[in-house]
């Protein structure tokens, strides 16, 4: 494959476009991406005791232990050489532990891309989020709406609000962020693989300075 050897963290807030970004890259060079949120959110919806386990951290907007989310990690990236990280790491100790995981491999990090974009419009842009509950493609009532009614344009699901979309856990989450997760800004500058891109604009734009940074050749 082509792309092989890209290990690739996005960090920033909640609502910076991490999400929107890693599937795009995904899908466009076929590296696999792994999202600690929308595995969580699929095994709460299974009722898994994982998601037993996750649900009350996630409804309220808090930072579900670390020793869950790494062995969750560790099962992801088993025997995979490139892949895109979403959500993950989000405290020093998770930051730590992949650190160490990859070094037993001799497969460090490539790039950590840092996606920043400024409160206001975070919560602009989480108040008018919408999912699709069956293929998790995301969608934004304001700047990216369905194409037909609240109905997903991949599998024509109702799209649902994400149960921590709502105003007061978005501050809570934007805390937690500010408390437990910026901190890997500084972790991971210095390291030399650390890279700020502007997350605001049009989503392709955005995709194109990623790429940038990324040195990924266009197709
Ligand atoms: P994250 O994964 O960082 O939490 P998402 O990718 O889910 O963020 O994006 C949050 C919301 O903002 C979604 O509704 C998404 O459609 C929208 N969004 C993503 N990128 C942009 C952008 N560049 N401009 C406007 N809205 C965006
Ligand atoms: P996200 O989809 O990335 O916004 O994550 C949604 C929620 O899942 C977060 O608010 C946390 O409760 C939980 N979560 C996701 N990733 C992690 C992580 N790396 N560490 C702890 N909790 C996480």
């Amino acid at each position: 494959m082509a792309h092989n050897g890209y290990r690739i963290v996005f960090l920033g807030p909640p609502g910076a476009g991490k999400g929107t970004q890693a599937s795009l890259l995904s899908q466009k060079y076929g590296i696999k991406k792994i999202s600690t949120g929308d595995i969580l959110r699929e095994a709460v919806r299974r009722g898994s005791e994982l998601g037993k386990k996750a649900k009350k951290y996630m409804d309220a907007g808090e930072l579900v232990p670390d020793d869950i989310i790494i062995g969750l990690i560790e099962e992801q990236i088993e025997g995979i050489d490139s892949f895109i990280l979403d959500g993950f790491p989000r405290t020093i100790r998770q930051a730590e532990a992949l650190d160490d995981l990859l070094a037993e491999r001799g497969k460090p990090l490539t790039h950590v891309v840092f996606v920043s974009v400024p409160d206001e419009e975070i919560v602009r842009r989480l108040t008018a989020r919408r999912i699709c509950p069956n293929c998790g493609a995301v969608y934004n009532m304001v700047y990216s709406p369905p194409k037909r009614d609240e109905l997903c344009d991949v599998c024509g699901t109702p799209l649902v609000q994400r149960s921590d979309d709502r105003e007061d856990v978005i501050r809570n989450r934007l805390r937690v962020y500010a408390e437990n997760t910026a901190t890997l800004i500084d972790y991971y500058r210095g390291k030399g693989i650390f890279y700020e891109v502007n997350g605001l604009g049009r989503v392709e734009d955005v995709l194109s300075r990623i790429e940038e940074v990324l040195k990924v050749q266009r197709t």
